[in-house]
């Protein structure tokens, strides 16, 4: 029952095979086995079992309101959640309890799913592995399957590998099948990069396309909710329910309303698939490159037009995101003063000894640095050189974009990340910035034009790790995108994990699961 897709799911509790108390209890049983992986930081227990009882009597009187009532699910913990805290994964945050729901929690909630908790992740969005949160880094489940075979075994349990990040604990709930979906953040990678380690689905939609109210900014002209679950069509029926105009963020757009079925009739004949020749970058591993490919391949023998395309600005992509990225942060940190909400110091000397205080104790040394940077390019002095170029360069790599899909390409295909996951041990002798320039280099460009982009699943390494690839797509074409997405999945036969009832280990089932029709 835990390793189904929504829609699976969702068909098992309409016919009563299972009841929505029932699915919440054995999840809930999961999270508690599954502890090492470290993917929640708060599990709403008591909150999720009322829920579940709600649910349960809508199914009973054969009325329920959609296609997720009963379905557990998880959410990043940069997401506002009413009476449920929601930390960042920041000491500044630790008892923090919102008193209303971001809108997509809230649309969900009003769909009927039931919120299991609020997951792990790097602190305040920062990061790229899910190591660098105040609760301690996320164990990527696929760490204890039976197919990974890169272990040392030079001290115990030293060889796991990191999920990927910043939304690490929602892609390990998923994977690790203690909920059937969970909401991430996306601005420079972060729900691909862990959906492409974990072997999960993972799509970031257009900018725009669903409400970041009640979501914890980092760089607000890049941020997007994120969704991962297992399967395309479940990512297609999620994205349904949480897009649309909402008057709480301006920077919504009215985008028409779709159902949350995909459509049947697609000729793969029809589109023509773009490669995009800059991101054969260095660092870029053999076996992933082989997945590119292959599914390249696939495409072609299918009957798909494959063209090598140029996108020259990206190379400039990362450099340029981390002076727009910190600059944002600066700012939005500034609220953090120990005053309104968070964490407040002892130190009580004078008012700026207080927010110095509060500000060092409360913050991890990832976003004291990035503050500082952020101010020092927003320097009156430096404006012009670091911030106003870099927003020029922002529009020549969107304008690259903006070529490539004027001149006939439906999608792009490249892979996520550059390898599968690292062994944590060997993650964390890099510093932050390092990893997130290495680990962002496919998925960042995305944000910078406002795209939507979907990672799929895709194949094992040799090691035993999931590698996935990645789509993208015109802005406020994400069906379209997730359907090219779905085609991909119903051919690439990506394994199963099945977990042991009551430990984190798991066997890999090589059975080929594709989205039902
Ligand atoms: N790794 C990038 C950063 O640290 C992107 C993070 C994200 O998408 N939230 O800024």
């Amino acid at each position: 029952m835990l390793g189904l897709t929504i829609r699976e799911v969702s068909l098992a509790l309409r016919e009563g095979r299972i009841s929505p108390t029932e699915l919440c209890k054995k999840c809930l049983h999961r999270i508690k086995k599954t502890q090492r992986l470290n993917a929640y930081i708060t599990v709403t227990e008591e909150l999720a079992l009322k829920q579940a009882q709600e649910a349960e009597s809508r199914l009973l009187r054969g009325a329920p309101k959609g296609p997720l009532d009963g379905v557990p699910f998880a959410v990043k913990d940069n997401f506002c959640t009413e009476s449920v805290r929601t930390t960042c994964a920041s000491k500044m945050l630790k008892e923090y309890t919102p008193p209303y729901s971001a809108t997509v929690v809230q649309k969900l909630l009003d769909q009927g799913a039931v919120l299991m908790g609020k997951t792990n992740m790097d602190e305040f969005a920062m990061g790229a592995g899910s190591t660098d949160g105040a609760f301690g880094p996320v164990r990527n489940p696929w760490s204890y399957a039976a197919t990974y075979t890169d272990r040392t075994g030079a001290e115990p349990d030293s060889d796991w590998v990191i999920t990927g990040g910043s939304s690490g604990g929602s892609a390990a709930a998923v994977a690790s099948l203690t909920s059937y979906l969970a909401l991430g953040s996306d601005t420079g990678g972060s729900t691909r990069n862990p959906g492409a380690l974990c072997g999960v689905v993972a799509l970031k939609p257009t900018y725009g396309l669903v409400s970041r109210h009640g979501l914890i900014p980092l760089v607000n002209s890049m941020d997007v909710p994120g969704i991962m679950t297992r399967s395309v069509s479940d990512a297609a029926t999620v994205l349904s329910i949480i897009q649309g105009l909402d008057v709480r963020d301006s920077t919504t757009v009215h985008s028409p309303s779709s159902s949350a079925e995909l459509p049947e009739e697609f000729d793969v004949k029809d589109i023509c698939i773009g490669i995009p020749k800059e991101y054969h970058a260095p660092g870029l591993s053999r076996e992933t490159l082989e997945q590119w490919s292959r599914v390249a391949d696939m495409f072609e023998r299918a009957g798909a037009r494959v063209e090598q395309v140029s996108l020259p600005h990206t190379q400039h992509s990362i450099v340029c995101y981390h002076v727009l990225c910190h600059a944002e942060v600066a700012s939005n940190m500034a609220r953090f003063d120990g005053l309104e909400y968070g964490h407040r110091s002892e130190v009580d000397s004078s008012t700026d000894a207080m927010y110095a205080a509060t500000r060092h104790e409360g913050f991890n040394d990832v976003v004291r640095g990035r503050i500082l940077s952020g101010n020092y390019f927003l320097l009156q002095q430096n404006y012009e050189r670091y911030f106003v170029k870099a927003q020029k360069v922002r529009r020549l790599i969107a304008d690259d974009f903006k070529r490539v899909f004027g001149s006939g390409i439906d999608v792009l295909l490249t892979p996520t990340t550059l390898s599968d996951a690292a062994r944590y041990t060997d993650f964390a002798q890099e510093d932050n910035r390092t990893r997130s320039a290495q680990e962002d280099v496919f998925t960042q460009p995305v944000n910078m034009a406002g795209l939507p982009a979907v990672s799929v699943p895709t194949a094992l390494s040799s090691r035993g790790l999931p590698i996935g690839l990645q789509l993208i797509g015109p802005a406020l074409q994400d069906r379209k995108l997730l359907t090219v997405a779905r085609w991909v999945e119903q051919r690439v036969a990506f394994p199963s994990i099945d977990f042991h009832e009551d430990s984190c280990d798991a066997e890999v089932t090589k059975r080929k699961r594709t989205s039902p029709a």
